[in-house]
């Protein structure tokens, strides 16, 4: 098997002010091909280890993708250490020179002296054209090897990688991969679920991954046999499946009002406007999503007539708000969450609890959560997300 060794640079990425995406997506986009990646590397911004890394990771691998110190500035250092690494010296380009003087004449400006060293490359390099920034890539073929140096900035390599990695000629393999998204169950009581479905190592590779949206089952490996365990997982997931590979749960429940021509309203308390930021961060949001109510004090609450009763973290509370935003904004459905985001434990009730409120046509209802997270902030992401599934499990039920 060929390897692959990828490559991120710069310091921030090694004090993690900012955090290193960028090597795993590049493994990421390589897993259709018959390559390795055994490691990833971030390398900070020193000329002698980077080019060290780079001799060493060039002398063993099949393909070689830097992202990172393509920029104008001196601690930028991508290019002196590929140079020193393969031998090369560094050439000025003058027809990229002069690309690069007319971008900064089109708006307005005069290059800056240090922009110059964008356009020097070495002579085995060609160049990979950068339309979203100043840093051109460059892409070195050698003795059937291959190593790609990418901007940093992921909106500027995204497209040069996209366009340069089917011409790399990289070996292939049948390779597929089903996502199944859940909500509700833990990563252990999945891999419970799937007994010895859950196999690694084999000729598919499973992985469960827990995010503030559930836990994704992930299936990778030769197609056909994809699909033949895929068939098993799915009914064993049962009423937790909510989603596929690329979904999100608040496209798929405004998707699930559009085609019922149904509008929803929110009344927040625990997750204090997580789950009104989901549904407006979706385009056309607007068409079904009236608006949210979000009265966080218990002063706030009481205006609007929602008095405690049997307390404020209650099934109860949580229909009777879901009730109140309904009829508020006059939508179709509404949406309430109440609960305990922590970090102290609320009217009795530990950290995690959430009461869900959903109103419809057809009555109220409540579902009861102990979520597991360490922040407020992925509590509430969760909790948000909790009811987004009740929402759309109500919906495929016909509520
Ligand atoms: P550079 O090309 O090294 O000047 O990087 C420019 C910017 O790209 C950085 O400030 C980061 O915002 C981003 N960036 C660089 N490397 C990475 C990485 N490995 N993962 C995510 N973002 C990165
Ligand atoms: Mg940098």
């Amino acid at each position: 098997m060929f390897l692959a060794e990828i490559i991120g640079v710069g310091d921030e990425l090694l004090y993690g002010e900012t955090t290193d995406t960028n090597t795993a997506e590049i493994a990421q986009s390589l897993r259709p091909y018959a390559l390795q990646v055994r490691r990833t590397l971030r390398v900070a911004d020193d000329l002698d280890t980077l080019a060290q890394e780079v001799r060493e990771a060039w002398a063993k691998a099949r393909l070689v993708v830097l992202s990172g110190g393509l920029g104008p500035t001196p601690d930028d250092i991508t290019r002196e250490a590929i140079a020193a690494a393969l031998g090369e010296e560094l050439v000025l380009d003058p027809l990229v020179l002069g690309a690069l003087e007319k971008l900064f004449e089109a708006r307005g400006w005069r290059m800056p002296e240090a922009n110059r060293k964008q356009a020097y490359k070495i002579p085995s390099a060609s160049w990979i054209e950068n339309p979203r920034g100043t840093a051109p890539g460059w892409w070195v073929r050698q003795e059937g090897k291959d190593l790609v140096a990418l901007p940093g900035p992921p909106a500027e390599w995204r497209p040069m990688w996209a366009s340069l990695l089917p011409r790399l000629g990289l070996p292939q393999k049948p390779y597929k991969q089903v996502t199944f998204k859940t909500f509700g169950l833990g990563e252990s009581r999945i891999v419970e679920l799937l007994g010895d479905l859950f196999q690694r190592g084999g000729a598919v590779e499973v992985g469960t991954y827990a995010k503030v949206d559930g836990v994704a089952v992930v299936l990778r490996g030769e197609p056909a046999q994809v699909d033949r365990l895929a068939e098993c997982i799915r009914p064993l997931l049962g009423q937790a499946l909510w989603g596929q590979e690329g979904e999100t749960l608040p496209q798929l429940v405004l998707q699930a009002l559009q085609a019922r021509r149904a509008t929803l309203a929110t009344l927040e308390s625990a997750t204090g406007g997580a789950l009104a930021a989901l549904l407006t961060g979706v385009p056309g949001a607007s068409e079904c999503y009236l608006g949210g109510l979000l009265p966080y004090s218990p002063e706030a609450k009481a205006r609007l007539g929602l008095t405690p009763g049997q307390g404020m973290v209650s099934a109860a509370f949580a229909e009777a708000m879901a009730a109140l935003a309904r009829e508020a904004l006059g939508a179709t459905y509404a949406l309430a969450t109440t609960g305990v985001a922590g970090p102290e434990a609320l009217e009795g009730q530990p950290v995690g609890t959430f009461y869900l409120g959903l109103a419809t046509p057809k009555g109220t209802r409540a579902q009861h959560h102990r979520l597991p997270g360490a922040s407020r902030e992925v509590l509430r992401q969760r909790a948000a997300h909790a009811a987004l599934a009740f929402l759309l499990r109500a919906l495929e039920e016909g509520l």
